[in-house]
């Protein structure tokens, strides 16, 4: 990349790239000087950056974008006719001549890079790239930024896909895409967008359970429109805000007029997009449309999906938070398809988990997707958490998954999404579940305490290896607090304790005696499932005070005893800055 004689004004202010505007001039002069030079645009995004600003502070996050910049420019400056800018945030964009391979080459360079980053941040920093590949010399350059970014979207927040090419199906796209938005509006108000409901079933006694509320765009001109095609623009512009709580109050709506007409209506879930969670009234929206339809908070069910978790964390905890003091429930919609997967489990308070076979994989003999299911369901089930299957399609399906012990399904398998009037048909041709309460999800334990204690510990043995983890057990009647296991990397963090200390150990004997009675109201406060249990307590070792952060949940409870799950992060320096 050549930087010779240009003014500092062209620079970035934060990274050492250009800026965009003088990417626009200088890309302009390099496809006119290189007439023969086949050049291509790639964008690139770093997802999860809030995350860092969230979790590391500002500093943190620009000196990520920092580094990438350097990246960049390390990558490029021996690379002829390349350019190397920062469009604005977390968007940076290249250019340079194209060979596919290459281009590759250098996208898995700047990958290293930042996995290099991620490391020493623990955060992982996924990269997206959208490729243009400028085959027309006179389209405008911030055109062929705009098609690099189309590409780019069409993968963003995708953790199998990282490259993406433009295509002419993605310009298809873009122009539906206008036509989609100057419709909508006018669709909302004209009653266009109608509900469907599918039904949820019990896989023990084959009673419908519940029902999500799916929204359908039926237009005059466009024909019956799906939501995967308007929800992702939706919730680009916005506008899902609006459709979403249309959607709510109708649900509500048709829960309590057909309440009121005798039917037997099962709770109704409805989905809450990640752009909601930004909107400030949301709580006050969805318990206000409760409130006046006078329905019971447990008949209309929240379903937040798991990629809202990954990008907005803390926002969500919040939300989730209020929404359960108005006795409402929410389920992990399409859990397993993001990254977060088991730490959703172990910082988020939901009462359910809903698993789309679709994130598995599609063939019957597919052992690792089986794996990945039968590890889910299990886990859900220490954490006593219910799970939910859904698209389910055949019978082979469904008896697997009662085989697993999954006891609740939704899928085409026993019904598809349907009208109103069909569902009301449907509800009152199947037995509905007469509880409103969730239904307990899986069996009573009957085996003794040495056997349950053994089973909770096979089961376990996944979520203890992912974090500085542990399992304690809290003996109810003396209220001592025993570790019964724990994963590898919190006995290295112990100092590397040998294996006699592994299992069973008193917490008294590790905890500093000034904080055991904090620790043990922690744990003792914890009765239900959805608590979280925090804690920031010192432990003992050798000669050595270290700082933990605790987190608690309650993973099962056998009379008297309980088995909780809990992480530990060593927070001695943080401690250390601040005079403790
Ligand atoms: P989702 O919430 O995970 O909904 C499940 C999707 O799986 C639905 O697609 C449903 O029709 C489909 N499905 C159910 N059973 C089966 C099956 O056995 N096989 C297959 N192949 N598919 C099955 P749909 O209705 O097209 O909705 C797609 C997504 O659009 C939903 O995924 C949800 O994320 C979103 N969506 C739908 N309605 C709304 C809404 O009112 N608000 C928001 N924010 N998002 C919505
Ligand atoms: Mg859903
Ligand atoms: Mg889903």
């Amino acid at each position: 990349m050549d930087t010779s004689g240009v003014e500092s004004k062209y620079y970035d202010t934060l990274t050492r790239v250009y800026t965009k505007e003088y990417f626009f001039i200088q890309a302009r002069k390099y496809l006119e000087e290189q007439p023969n030079t086949e050049f291509c645009i790639v964008e690139l995004d770093v997802n999860r950056l809030t995350m860092i600003n969230d979790m590391y502070g500002l500093v943190e996050g620009d000196r990520v974008l920092k580094n990438i910049g350097d990246s960049l420019v390390n990558i490029f400056q021996e690379v002829p006719y390349s350019l190397v800018a920062r469009i604005h945030a977390d968007l940076f964009v290249f250019m340079c001549p194209y060979s596919k391979n290459e281009v590759e080459g250098y996208i898995r360079t700047i990958e290293d890079n930042v996995r290099f980053l991620s490391q020493r941040l623990s955060v992982d920093l996924l990269l997206s790239f959208g490729v243009y590949v400028a085959n027309e010399a006179d389209v405008p350059i911030s055109s062929m930024c705009e098609r690099a970014n189309l590409a780019l979207k069409s993968i963003k927040g995708n953790y199998m896909n990282h490259i993406a090419y433009f295509d002419t199906e993605m310009r298809k796209r873009a122009v539906d895409e206008i036509e989609i938005t100057t419709k909508m509006n006018a669709a909302l108000k004209n009653k266009e967008f109608v509900i469907y409901y599918q039904p949820k079933h019990s896989l023990d006694n084959e009673q419908v359970i519940g029902a999500e509320a799916l929204v359908r765009w039926i237009s005059p001109s466009l024909g019956m429109i799906s939501p995967a095609k308007f929800i992702p623009i939706f919730e680009n512009n916005g506008f899902i805000m609006k459709l979403d709580e249309y959607v709510w109050e109708e649900t509500c709506r048709f829960i309590s007029e057909n309440l009121a007409r005798g039917i037997m209506v099962p709770p109704i879930s409805v989905n809450v997009s990640r752009v909601d969670l930004y909107n400030p009234k949301l709580v006050e929206i969805i318990t206000g449309l409760v409130k006046k339809y006078a329905i019971n908070p447990k008949m209309l069910k929240l379903e937040f999906t798991e990629s809202a978790y990954t990008e907005s964390m803390q926002q969500m905890l919040a939300i989730m938070d209020k929404i359960h003091e108005h006795g409402m429930e929410i389920d992990m919609d399409d859990f397993g398809s993001g990254y977060s997967g088991l730490n959703v489990l172990k910082d988020c308070p939901v009462d359910g988990l809903k698993i789309d076979l679709k994130f598995l994989g599609k063939s019957e003999n597919d052992v690792k997707s089986k794996k990945i299911l039968t590890s889910v369901i299990h886990m859900a089930k220490w954490l006593g958490i219910p799970s939910i299957v859904e698209g389910v399609e055949t019978i082979e399906q469904v008896n697997h998954l009662k085989s697993l012990g999954c006891t609740m399904v939704q899928g085409f398998y026993y019904a598809k999404p349907m009208p109103t009037e069909d569902f009301i048909k449907y509800i009152s041709e199947h037995e509905v579940s007469s509880s409103i309460e969730t239904i307990k999800p899986f069996e009573e334990t009957v085996l003794n305490p040495d056997e349950w204690y053994e089973s909770v510990e096979s089961d376990c043995e996944p979520l203890l290896e992912m974090h500085h983890s542990y399992m304690l057990f809290n003996r109810g009647d003396n209220n001592e607090l025993e570790i019964i296991r724990a994963s590898d990397s919190f006995y290295e963090s112990m100092g590397g304790r040998d294996r006699k200390y592994r299992e069973n150990i008193d917490c008294s004997h590790i905890i500093y005696p000034d904080d055991l009675n904090k620790v043990y109201k922690t744990f003792d406060e914890i009765n239900d499932y959805h608590t979280i249990g925090k804690c920031l307590h010192r432990i003992v070792y050798d000669d050595n005070t270290i700082w933990v952060y605790l987190k608690v949940r309650l993973l099962e409870k056998y009379e008297e005893h309980k088995v909780f799950f809990a992480t530990m992060d060593d927070v001695t320096d943080a401690m250390n800055v601040h005079g403790y």
